[in-house]
């Protein structure tokens, strides 16, 4: 096949160990990708593999590595995919959320670009050694962030692949390239185009070290085991097949999990804090933000298991506020922003002026009627964002070195060791 040709990275290569907020990374010596599968609880790993149905990923587990790794808190998708990128906390890069509430103006923000990013990035400073970088991504709102300070780098979004020009992308063509049309931003294709464009990238010898980020519409929909959630992740699992044909060496983990949060009956567990609080200490007495909050509504209506209240006003009524919140049934941890922050690894200023978590099968929202859950249609709600999301697996292509073998019996493993482990880690690489 024609794979095999593509083993060798390109000669200029730097040599040596370039330093990325604190942690060194050789230079790929064969193309290397890191793989962010949104929403990737380990529940699908195990139904999949218990089911037969991921024979790529069934042998990373016997003959590369497998770990469960913990992702950063909140448990969702901006704060984790800038950790694996940065390989660093949200305390260090700065983006603890989707969606925040800027102190100082007083206005909700929606990231969707590199603007709260306050550190360099693994690809970005590693284009700059001369490493050639590609990050492609499922969410156009993740594509700014992978292509930050990126030299002669490509990156692009499936969702919005017939945008990309050489010009803001550093490719163009793109459709032709993958050979089909932009996906729809709901099409599971949406993530199948990400990991088909890698493979395109590498047998056009375009990228050595490359980053692909799904996304977790699925997930959102279907339980592990469900037909549409094994369908998809069969095809996960044959395109990584492909980047291992091309003798790529590839890692596997997530953002976050996904778990069910819907009452017995269907309807979403929800506790409405903004509604809860108000009722209690008066009309508008707090605002809860919803971190979730992203464009991608349709799936989740913006419910997830992490929240931030702010106090509007009268500030000593804080402790019996948050008395009243760990009250609550479903309600699993509630922390003063400061303490948030240091448990978190957070940066302070994002934090609200308390922190309320809940428990694997409830949301939290702020006002029911902010929140659109007509998207659902009928469907059970499933979502992220809480300290029972935070796991996912940590997948190899191929074995550790003993001193990488070591060090993760050693210590925790989290998903943003993922660029360590795949360029210092692995003996072949
Ligand atoms: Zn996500
Ligand atoms: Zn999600």
């Amino acid at each position: 096949m024609a794979a095999a040709a593509s083993a060798s990275v390109r000669a200029a290569m730097p040599a040596g160990q370039i330093t990325v907020n604190g942690r060194s990374y050789k230079p790929p010596r064969r193309p290397t990708v890191a793989i962010c599968v949104d929403g990737f609880d380990p529940a699908y790993l195990q139904q999949g593999l218990k089911d037969g149905i991921l024979p790529n990923m069934a042998q990373f587990v016997r003959h590369g590595f497998a770990a469960t790794a913990r992702g950063v808190m909140p448990s969702f998708t901006n704060p984790n995919n800038t950790s694996i990128l940065t390989g660093t906390v949200p305390a260090v890069h700065g983006i603890s959320g989707n969606y925040y509430l800027d102190r100082r103006t007083g206005k909700e923000v929606m990231i969707t670009d590199a603007s709260a990013l306050r550190c360099e990035t693994i690809l970005g400073r590693l284009s700059q050694a001369g490493v050639r970088v590609a990050g492609v991504t499922a969410k156009d709102k993740l594509r700014e962030i992978i292509g930050y300070r990126m030299k002669d780098g490509i990156v692009f979004s499936s969702q919005k692949a017939k945008d990309a020009t050489l010009a803001n992308a550093g490719i163009d063509n793109v459709e032709a390239l993958v050979g089909r049309k932009t996906p729809d931003q709901y099409d599971p294709d949406l993530s199948y185009f990400v990991l088909d464009a890698g493979a395109r990238l590498i047998e056009r010898r375009a990228a050595d070290l490359l980053y692909l980020s799904l996304s977790d519409v699925i997930q959102h929909s279907y339980a592990p085991g469900e037909p549409e959630a094994n369908a998809f992740m069969t095809e996960i699992d044959r395109r990584i097949g492909r980047l291992v044909e091309l003798n790529a060496v590839v890692g596997v983990t997530g953002d976050h999990g996904m778990n069910d949060k819907s009452r017995p009956d269907g309807t979403p567990n929800v506790i409405w804090l903004e509604d809860v609080l108000n009722a209690r200490f008066g009309a508008g007495a707090v605002r809860v933000i919803c971190p979730i909050t992203d464009p991608f509504v349709r799936h989740h209506g913006a419910l997830g298991s992490f929240v931030r209240v702010y106090l509007r006003g009268d500030q000593s009524r804080i402790a019996a506020m948050m008395a009243t919140t760990r009250a609550l049934d479903g309600v699993e941890l509630v922390l003063t922003g400061a303490e948030a922050a240091r448990r978190f690894e957070t940066p302070p200023e994002y934090e609200g002026d308390f922190t309320v978590v809940a428990n694997t099968h409830v949301v939290i929202g702020s006002s029911a009627v902010l929140h659109d859950l007509s998207g659902l249609k009928g469907r059970r709600l499933r979502s992220h964002g809480g300290l029972s999301e935070q796991h996912m697996p940590f997948l190899l292509s191929e074995p550790l070195t003993p001193a990488y073998a070591a060090k993760a019996r050693r210590t925790e493993v989290r998903n943003f060791d993922v660029y360590d482990y795949l360029l210092n880690g692995i003996a072949a690489a």
